[in-house]
């Protein structure tokens, strides 16, 4: 069979299935307001949730790094790509997540992947050994993944319902005279599609009543939750007591890339060692190290930037709900815009784009069939002005379209 022909059929199903991404160029750097098709748009659809990709200090920050530590390391950590920058940037993380100790990746994808082989697949001395995974119904692609390189002959995996402490709960009751060696529970601390929190202060609880490790995908809070912006665990409560973090330095902390994660000081010396994305793939690039660091130190100096996130979020739930749409309850940046039909939801994003607003959808098969939305992204790096732009917008359009 041809090659060609295979990949394109495929590519015609996506499209019958709607589920073709289609991508629209910026000209400009990501910011609050950006440049596309010669045009200022305000941003309702990045990570970039305290303005920390375009941020002077950041820049400042990168360029300085390659001044004096050079493009690239031309090395994977342990031959020689470790620079002083490399153990600062995850010490700070640790300092800000209220963790032992912190390796980095160079994505949070690979930083899941590295997780869960790492441990699960290696005997290290129990032989026979079998060890549980519990893992939410709507974890990300990078936990699912990393769930996969996992050999079955060495783990169970157990899906939860998705938010749901009660049947996690049952699940460990149920396994509990079983004979695992370790026992998992895998979630994401934010999950990007609704914009809900885990229930961390019930999962910890139970976590330590199965005597299970914890492991939380914070990606979408390093920054965003809690008053401080340390992640799920503050806002829960349980800062310290989650015994995994991981998460991306690609959203809120400088948009860049990176990952990392955090835990007990032996656990994270033994990913150095045992983690293969770690240490058979290229270390960080300097600038992304001094930029991340100066992002870190930012948002430790300056407490009014994730104030102004939270200030902007709870402002634009307010004001988009008052305009009549229907949103999905809660606290978080992304604000889920309830529309119903797949081609309402595609026709808006493309009104709303010509009305100078940049807001993209999700509809069946990413959501469920009938909950088609678009999905705001709020930002710190967005002023009043540039929200009631964007809200305006939101009221010609969608009474254009009879939405409101
Ligand atoms: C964005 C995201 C990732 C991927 O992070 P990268 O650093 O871009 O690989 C992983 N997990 C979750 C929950 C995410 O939201």
């Amino acid at each position: 069979m041809n090659y060609l022909e295979l990949v394109a059929s495929e590519l015609s199903r996506i499209h019958e299935a709607n589920t073709f991404k289609y991508e629209t160029p910026l000209e400009s750097a990501q910011a609050g307001v950006v440049k596309v098709k010669g045009k200022p748009v305000v941003m309702l659809g990045s990570n970039n949730y305290l303005g920390m990709s375009n941020h002077p200090e950041v820049r400042t920050a990168a360029i300085e790094g390659i001044k004096k530590y050079g493009y690239g390391v031309a090395s994977v950590r342990f031959i020689c790509g470790t620079q002083t920058i490399h153990l600062e940037l995850e010490k700070k993380i640790s300092r800000f997540v209220g963790a032992e100790d912190t390796v980095l990746f160079s994505s949070c994808f690979a930083a899941n992947e590295g997780f869960f082989a790492s441990l699960v697949n290696e005997g290290l001395g129990v032989e026979n050994h079998k060890d549980a995974v519990y893992a939410d119904r709507l974890n990300h692609a990078s936990i699912i993944d990393g769930m996969r390189l996992c050999r079955p002959e060495t783990a169970d995996k157990k899906i939860y319902n998705h938010g749901d402490a009660s049947h996690l709960a049952q699940l460990l009751e149920e396994d509990k005279d079983k004979n695992y060696r370790l026992r998992i529970i895998a979630t994401d601390g934010v999950f990007s599609m609704e914009g809900d929190l885990a229930p961390l202060d019930k999962l910890v609880e139970i976590a330590q009543r199965y005597g299970a490790i914890i492991f939380v995908d914070d990606s979408h809070a390093i920054g965003i939750v809690g008053k401080r912006g340390r992640g799920t665990p503050e806002r829960f409560g349980v800062l310290g007591k989650v015994d995994v973090i991981s998460g991306t330095l690609g959203k809120a902390i400088g948009g860049a890339a990176g990952g990392y994660v955090s835990g007990k000081k032996e656990l994270i010396s033994y990913l150095r060692q045992k983690s293969r994305p770690y240490t058979f793939s290229n270390s960080l690039p300097p600038a992304i190290v001094t930029a991340c660091i100066a992002a870190l130190d930012l948002l430790t100096k300056d407490k009014t930037i994730v104030r102004r996130l939270h200030t902007n979020t709870a402002y634009f739930r307010k004001e988009i709900k008052s305009l009549g749409y229907k949103i999905l309850e809660g606290e978080h940046p992304i604000v889920p815009i309830m529309l119903g039909e797949t081609t309402l939801a595609q026709d808006m994003s493309a009104a709303m784009l010509k009305a100078g607003v940049y807001i993209k959808g999700l509809w069946f098969p990413v959501v469920p069939k009938g909950e088609a939305r678009l999905r705001a992204q709020v930002s710190a790096a967005l002023t009043k002005k540039d929200i009631d732009r964007a809200l305006d917008a939101f009221e010609s359009v969608g009474k254009k379209m009879k939405v409101i």
